[in-house]
């Protein structure tokens, strides 16, 4: 953290410092009740609908992971921002035909939920670049209503066998939203157990995505090591069309 040392940090930056350390209090009690080291975890801020400004502000921060969730919003940003201090994070549901452009641009895709997808990420990424990482989404909302994106449980390891022969992507680990108005416990107490089963054959799978500004808590408790918070550290998003 340098932003102390910033000359003059503007009021919207001296208000997400606030809610930054604000947000990094609520993980560091959630890991002293859970028994965890913070440094264990990562604060992935998701930026969407805020401007570039806020991203530049962030890195002032010492923030160095953002996510974004619509591909057209997160290649603008990349290209303002460059990719030398901060991770790109891509955390929306997927179409096939953005899959070209989140390749170039992202460090980490979040929500890989079919095999399509991996094979025309795999073919994307070019191999001038880093492996891309990738998590797999996986669906813990039983009411298919409400449906976010993710594959089911069922089929998370075939996904993982396809993502790991893959040579332009590494896997990371898994991914979850917790469904609207149940219980973030066990949804990612399930998530940990399927995580768990993962590792167990690809040992290398060692994230959990897990964990949004409503439910820090809950998801450090279960053992997340990625928190994507948006709304804790930016402020409430404008209503989308
Ligand atoms: C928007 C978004 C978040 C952040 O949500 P907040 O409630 O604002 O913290 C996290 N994950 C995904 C997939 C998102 O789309």
């Amino acid at each position: 953290m340098n932003y102390y040392s910033l000359s003059h940090p503007d009021a919207r930056t001296l208000e997400l410092s606030q809610r930054l350390d604000h947000v990094n209090q609520r993980v560091a009690r959630a890991c002293q009740t859970a028994g965890r080291s913070p440094d264990d975890i990562t604060v992935i801020v998701v930026t969407k609908t805020f401007p570039p400004d806020d991203v530049r502000r962030l890195i002032s921060l010492g923030i160095r992971d953002v996510a974004e969730n619509r591909d057209q919003e997160a290649a603008q940003k990349a290209e303002l921002i460059g990719k030398e201090s901060v991770r790109w994070h891509f955390v929306g549901q997927l179409q096939r035909n953005k899959v070209n452009s989140v390749a170039r641009y992202a460090n980490v895709i979040h929500s890989v939920d079919r095999a399509p997808l991996v094979r025309s990420l795999d073919h994307a990424r070019s191999q001038q670049q880093a492996p891309l990482q990738v998590l797999i989404q996986v669906d813990l909302d039983e009411d298919k209503k409400t449906h976010r994106g993710g594959a089911l449980a069922t089929e998370v390891m075939s996904l993982a066998d396809q993502i790991a022969k893959a040579h332009s992507l590494q896997l990371q680990g898994l991914m979850a939203v917790a469904p609207r108005g149940s219980d973030p416990d066990a949804a990612f107490s399930y998530l940990r157990l399927l995580s768990e089963q993962l590792r167990d054959v690809h040992p290398q799978a060692q994230w959990i995505s897990a964990g949004m500004s409503a439910d820090i808590e809950s998801a450090v408790t279960h053992g997340a090591t990625h928190l994507r918070v948006g709304s804790a550290v930016l402020g409430s998003r404008p209503v989308l069309q």
